[in-house]
């Protein structure tokens, strides 16, 4: 049952919300742009793109370093900036560090593990350190930004990488997953949301697996931050990444979470200037973390533009939203699906969704479905969304993907499912 605080989108609310976003009232070869792309990035509210401005015209000034008064404002905003966000999870304020995207945030988590590995961190990293012997387990569904660092740390430290496979649907293999997580797993590596599929995985079943089995999680929030409320506590993850284009937010900056004791244990990634305490010809001491993570001049702009987007999104309320992409999700499966020709990938599995949806369309490449999709204005995703091991597990090489978001009307989804269907058309009378 709903309650008002997780009600879908009114068709007035998504008009109200769409006049805050000048970038859709455009047209597109001319048709009005139905934007379906925000899985790849989302768009960005006026109050993100002034607040980004007003920063840079105004308290423009690298932080924490400087004496002058535009220094000392500009670390506030940075540092309250980090509180919106951490408070948008969750979390406690140091346990968010800024990076430039969700890519460089597990990356940082690998890096910091095999450099525990090769004795950095000394004995209070010791705990960190695996080899050969261990394994690290991800899934076959995850972005390639969550399995190639994985791959790397694994040939670095000698430790094993093992695979959760996925059924013929393409949803998680549970009982593959309690195989597979035992005593010699270190780190659990899961994407909460598909950013192919669109559903919500089951993560609390797999994180309870690496807690039994006493090892690290890392949960890829980028799919899941920005549609669906989002607890790192209540989820009893060590990690999380997300990335803030996909959130209403800039390029160039996304964020680590990281459970306080894990990171003040972890040896940096990068290493250079803002992250030391004293430095000599000979070594260098750190700085506690978040700071520790952060080297060289910070990305002050795009954080303050993120903490707005992180306001916009909870003044229109998390529960609203998902509530919401749960319902222009099951539009678009029952839509896509419908059509003769189209197989919608993972279109089977039954959980939860958000607004997401890939499809193969039996004989025209995801190519011609985009350029035809965009001649009527329609943006949409075509390739393997940079998850390769999926694609080829589902039998296909590309696929076409809709993506929605807050700004997205019931209008645009059947837009798109109308779109498919005269592509088809229009190749099959070819
Ligand atoms: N993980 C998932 C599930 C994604 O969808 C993406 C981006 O598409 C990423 C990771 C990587 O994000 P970024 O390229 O912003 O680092």
């Amino acid at each position: 049952m709903h309650t008002s605080a997780d009600l879908p989108l009114t068709e007035a609310e998504i008009q109200g919300i769409r006049q805050d976003f000048p970038i859709l009232q455009q047209q597109v070869h001319g048709h009005p742009l139905v934007y379906l792309d925000s899985g790849a990035t989302s768009q960005r509210p006026l109050a993100v793109l002034d607040a980004e401005r007003a920063f840079a015209s105004t308290l423009n000034a690298a932080v924490h370093r400087g004496a002058h008064t535009l220094a000392a404002e500009a670390t506030v905003l940075f540092e309250d900036a980090r509180a919106a966000l951490a408070g948008f999870i969750g979390a406690e304020e140091d346990e968010v560090v800024w990076t430039s995207n969700a890519t460089e945030a597990v990356n940082l988590v690998a890096y910091a593990i095999s450099n525990a590995s090769m004795g950095r961190g000394g004995e209070a990293a010791a705990g960190l350190r695996i080899g050969p012997g261990d394994e690290i387990v991800t899934t076959e569904m995850e972005h390639h930004a969550n399995l190639v660092p994985w791959q790397e740390l694994a040939a670095r430290t000698g430790a094993t990488l093992r695979v959760i496979p996925l059924d013929d649907d393409g949803a998680l293999r549970l009982d593959a997953a309690a195989e597979l997580i035992g005593p010699r797993t270190r780190l659990v590596a899961v994407t909460h949301v598909s950013n192919v599929l669109g559903v919500i995985n089951p993560v609390a079943e797999v994180i309870a697996l690496a807690r039994a089995a006493g090892a690290l999680v890392l949960l890829d929030a980028c799919q899941s931050a920005p549609h669906l409320p989002l607890d790192v506590k209540a989820l009893d993850v060590d990690f999380a990444v997300l990335s803030g284009h996909k959130m209403l937010g800039p390029t160039g900056i996304g964020a680590l979470y990281g459970r306080r004791d894990l990171l003040e244990i972890m040896p940096p990634f990068l290493t250079g200037g803002s992250m030391i305490t004293t430095v000599t010809t000979t070594g260098a001491e750190y700085l506690p973390p978040p700071q520790r993570f952060e080297a060289g001049t910070q990305r002050v702009s795009q954080a303050v533009a993120l903490a707005e987007a992180v306001r916009y999104l909870e003044n229109v309320g998390m529960p609203r939203i998902a509530a919401h992409e749960a319902e222009l999700g099951a539009r678009l499966v029952a839509g896509l699906g419908a059509i003769d020709g189209v197989r919608v990938l993972g279109g089977g599995i039954d959980l939860p969704r958000v607004g997401l949806a890939s499809v193969d369309v039996a004989g025209i490449h995801a190519h011609d479905v985009g350029q035809f999709l965009d001649d009527a204005g329609i943006a949409v995703r075509v390739g393997h969304h940079c998850a390769q091991p999926l694609h080829r597990r589902l039998g296909v090489t590309a696929s076409t993907r809709a993506s929605t978001y807050l700004y997205t009307t019931r209008d645009e989804v059947d837009a798109v499912i109308d779109g498919v269907a005269r592509t088809i058309d229009f190749f099959r009378r070819a």
